[in-house]
């Protein structure tokens, strides 16, 4: 039997404790943890993304500021509004939505996020602090995943992890989190060898491609936990990148999508702006 992970109780827990936190807060008088987010332009997807944010700090009790430019808006402008932002000592976390308009450098946006107020750790201080220290920020989705994991296994340590995507916002981090848990880590990618060979080494298979249905039960060992990060659109839904109907039987657990790794990473971007907000308030 395979189960599949229930991440609707798991985000939860987490929702109820974060808002004990901000409760704890505000009643003390210290203030109220407030997200302040960028769109540039009107890319649905970001505009889908800032509307569940919205829900997200209502949820908990916190408050978000939506600040939305032209698309003609300037590298410079929008670099302006950052550092605004972060000298604003009502707000306690800053994210911009991706994608950018053309001309904007997604890399000089992220150092420009102050690393305290830095929710989705984009900052390059807090993906250092991540991968050399047990602090920094991480970015929600690798989080995700490793909340997950601490969720449904008895015990990280020392387990095989296989990783598949090496992207900077998803695969990479993911490494580094699951390395802190001493778990073994295992990364592939487009150019890997025999790739099911490697996969079917994992203890954990966690699936970060964007290729919809492609881990099927040849990809795994007898057992394995497998969390699919993979959302893309096909054959007019959302589907991940695990085959579940193959690997139903076959893998011990599974997280679905939808309903799996997404429905977490907006809760746990709360738990950034709380943690953000506790360390000044
Ligand atoms: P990228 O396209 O940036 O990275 C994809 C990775 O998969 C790359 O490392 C690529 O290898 C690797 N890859 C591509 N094809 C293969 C293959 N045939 N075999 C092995 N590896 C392959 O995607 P992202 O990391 O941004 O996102 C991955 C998926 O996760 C997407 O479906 C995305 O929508 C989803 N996602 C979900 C989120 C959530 O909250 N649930 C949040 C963010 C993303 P190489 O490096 O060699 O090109």
């Amino acid at each position: 039997m395979t189960e599949i992970i229930d991440v609707k109780s798991i985000a939860q827990r987490v929702r109820e404790d974060l808002k004990v936190r901000v409760a704890v807060l505000r009643d003390r008088g210290k203030g109220i943890p407030t997200l302040a987010t960028i769109l540039v332009g009107n890319d649905p997807g970001s505009e889908y993304y800032m509307a569940s944010q919205k829900k997200a700090c209502d949820s908990i009790g916190a408050e978000m500021l939506k600040l939305v430019l032209p698309e003609d808006t300037s590298e410079e402008e929008l670099l302006r509004t950052i550092r605004d932002l972060n000298d604003d000592g009502s707000v306690h976390g800053i994210m911009v939505l991706l994608p950018l308009p053309k001309g904007i450098s997604e890399g000089k946006v992220a150092m420009a996020i102050d690393p305290s107020k830095d929710v989705d750790g984009v900052n390059p201080v807090n993906i250092g602090l991540v991968a050399s220290t047990s602090g920094g920020v991480a970015p929600c989705t690798p989080e995700s995943v490793l909340e997950i994991l601490k969720a449904s296994l008895k015990e990280l340590k020392g387990l095989h992890a296989v990783i598949v995507g090496r992207s900077n916002i998803v695969g990479k981090p993911i490494i580094q989190l699951l390395l802190r848990e001493h778990m073994t880590v295992t990364v592939c990618h487009s150019r890997t060898s025999d790739l099911k060979e490697v996969t079917r080494s994992g203890d954990v298979v966690v699936a970060a491609v964007g290729k919809p249905l492609m881990v099927d039960d040849t990809y795994i060992r007898e057992g394995a936990c497998v969390i699919d990060v993979g959302t893309s659109e096909f054959e007019g839904r959302i589907t991940g990148d695990v085959d579940l109907e193959k690997i139903m039987g076959k893998a011990s657990m599974a997280t679905k999508v939808p309903g799996g790794v997404g429905m977490l990473t907006t809760v746990l971007l709360m738990r950034n702006l709380v943690e953000c907000a506790e360390k000044v308030l």
